[in-house]
């Protein structure tokens, strides 16, 4: 069981799978006010930098599941290289259903909301490993500039238009959900740059290194591309953030 290889490739040498930097994932963990010995359960996980880092920083228990084996070895030596093997675990396994046996203080999702069939469904399924008082942590993209096309849309690697919000309409959207917005930390094109622009050099390193390989002509016409692509679309109408959401508080007068 794995992801498709391609992104086991042009992401190999990220230890961070999407838009956010270090900087953005310390502002994060300072921005929920975590505290020692707090339990972080993170779905899809990736290279575990999210968990390793707060563990280091925050002292957080943590528990991530990936179903990338190259990025949950790649977890694993990073939380060794912190010095934080003891508090973070990490599982190679697909995260669809997981919920974990004790309730969490964080369950995060960031990134990748397909796990529980998109928003609605994911935070359905973090909310069964959450305590009461818990924090939810969704990381997905929205329209920074709404897409004039559908055409536009595609070209962001959007299956259309609909797939996202504008970041109002992902914001009412929590509402809507039944949830309160309680914090948020969003990326910038920087960051995006990050994450896109990674890819690129890893991608040319790997096609001198494999040149016969099965998938060589796909990654060499994404080099070609991919620069072009991600200038003209990615970069300028898309999005990116961390949410935090609390189930909506009833007000019980006293
Ligand atoms: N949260 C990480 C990774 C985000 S990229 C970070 O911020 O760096 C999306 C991740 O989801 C990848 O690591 C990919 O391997 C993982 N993934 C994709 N489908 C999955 C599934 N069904 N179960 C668990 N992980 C999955």
């Amino acid at each position: 069981m794995d992801i498709p290889r391609i992104f086991n490739i042009t992401e190999s040498a990220h230890r961070i799978h999407n838009p956010f930097t270090p900087e953005k994932f310390a502002t994060l963990g300072n921005a929920l006010r975590l505290k020692p010995g707090d339990r972080v359960l993170d779905l899809g996980s990736g290279s575990g930098e999210m968990l390793c880092t707060w563990a280091r920083d925050h002292g957080i228990i943590g528990t991530g599941i990936d179903m990338s084996s190259l990025f949950t070895e790649q977890a694993k030596q990073r939380a060794k290289e912190l010095g934080v093997a003891h508090q973070v675990k990490f599982i190679h396994n697909d995260a669809a259903g997981y919920v974990s046996d004790e309730n969490v203080d964080v369950a995060a999702c960031v990134g990748a909301t397909w796990i529980g069939g998109g928003v609605a469904g994911t935070l359905e399924l973090l909310a069964k490993s959450l305590r009461t008082g818990g924090i939810i942590l969704l990381g997905e993209p929205y329209w920074r500039q709404v897409p004039p096309t559908e055409d536009i849309a595609k070209q962001c690697l959007a299956n259309s238009m609909s797939d996202f919000f504008s970041l109002p309409g992902l914001l009412a959207s929590f509402g809507n959900l039944g949830y309160d917005v309680i914090e948020m930390v969003l990326a910038n094109q920087d960051g995006w740059d990050r994450y896109e622009a990674a890819k690129w050099l890893t991608m040319r390193r790997w096609l001198e290194d494999n040149p016969d390989d099965e998938l060589a002509e796909e990654i060499r016409s994404k080099l070609a591309t991919e620069p072009e692509r991600h200038a003209t679309y990615t970069r300028e109408y898309l999005g990116w953030g961390v949410f935090a959401l609390m189930p909506q508080l009833k007000l019980q007068k006293t």
